[in-house]
């Protein structure tokens, strides 16, 4: 079952599923504001059953949880000297569970906040740091390299190297963060065409935007390059007047990143509706990333057509008192009437 990410692409759809850090946040495992995965070193159980609930859910690659494992963040935290271990333990964890599925397992970077285009020796520090979590995540033996949220094509670009010069298959998706280009001022497309002709296998988008903002980024996208595209949008109801979940305001102008976005979380319905709609403009790699919930996820599976094995406990509305065919006018009245 288990082929590489291009044989996978190459024969369908490969689903995907992220968000790991702000679900483990919610369940009281990571920090939110440093956001550093701790919780590999010290609740690793909690990261082993995200995976398998993501993996039931229809997942086809477990994502090792080393995003923002890299020295800069850990130095945030006090934990440099944990570095390796928990880079190691994130990627033995993520294989585990993958193996019960068929599941791929992919490595993580993502950006440092150590990257200035404008500074050559940023550049140096950043390779560094990919370089080692990387080479750990080789030796621990991961499938391909999943390069995420980056904001500058330039410090895309030396994950992509530090990848190839691995051996590995290489996945990189842009942070649409700003209207319609990198920071470092190439368009999406254009940066993205640049990343496929740098030798990534799969280039594309991920985090930031829900899917009616993500949408109108794609087609671009997959015109410009030949080879696969990913998609993974956050399951929150950006619009043109919020198009990312940095910008969304509570009603009474708050901010709502990134611990108060839960009144703007879309229904799997929506999920489920983008997944059909991302498979239609050609995408290949369609997933979901911050807010992600394996409901989330299990109904996008199903939307494209497949059979998962949280799908065993799919809803069956016709079996709820409410809902069923033959509702009583005492049950159904539950619904539709309010006696204060
Ligand atoms: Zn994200």
């Amino acid at each position: 079952m288990t082929t590489s990410i291009v044989d996978r692409l190459r024969a369908g759809t490969v689903l995907g599923a992220e968000g790991y850090v702000f679900e483990l946040e919610r369940r009281g495992y990571i920090k939110a504001g440093p956001f550093v995965p701790e919780v590999v070193l010290d609740y690793p159980d909690a990261v082993r059953e995200l995976h398998r609930e993501f993996l039931r859910a229809g997942a086809d690659v477990m994502v090792a949880l080393t995003y923002y494992a890299h020295r800069e963040k850990l130095r945030d935290v006090g934990r440099e000297g944990d570095l390796e271990a928990m880079n190691r333990q994130a990627v033995r964890i993520a294989r585990e569970v993958a193996r019960e599925g068929g599941a791929l397992v992919a490595g993580n970077v993502c950006n440092t906040w150590a990257y200035d285009p404008d500074d050559p020796a940023t550049g140096q520090a950043v390779r560094a740091m990919y370089a080692e979590q990387l080479g750990w995540a080789v030796e621990e033996g991961v499938d391909f390299v999943i390069s995420e949220t980056n904001d500058y094509l330039g410090e895309a670009l030396i994950a992509l190297e530090v990848t190839r010069d691995l051996g590995l298959p290489a996945m990189v998706t842009l942070a649409p963060t700003q209207p319609d280009r990198t920071r470092d001022g190439y368009g999406y497309a254009e940066a993205c065409r640049i990343l496929a002709a740098e030798g990534a296998q799969v280039v594309g988008l991920n985090c930031d935007r829900g899917p009616e903002t993500m949408l109108p980024l794609i087609a671009p996208i997959r015109e410009a390059v030949e080879c696969a595209v990913a998609v993974q949008p956050v399951p929150y109801r950006t619009h043109p007047g919020a198009p990312t979940m940095e910008t969304l305001r509570s009603p009474g102008g708050e901010q709502a990143f990134p611990i108060a976005l839960d009144p703007f979380t879309c229904t799997r319905f929506e999920l489920a509706q983008f997944a059909l709609q991302a498979r239609e403009l050609g995408v290949d790699y369609i997933g979901i990333c911050c807010g992600a919930g394996p409901h989330h996820v299990r109904a996008m599976a199903e939307a494209l057509g497949r059979e998962v094995p949280a799908g065993k406990y799919s809803p069956s509305m016709d079996l709820h008192p409410m809902f069923r065919a033959d509702v009583a006018a005492k049950d159904a009245a539950f619904l539709h009437s309010w006696s204060a």
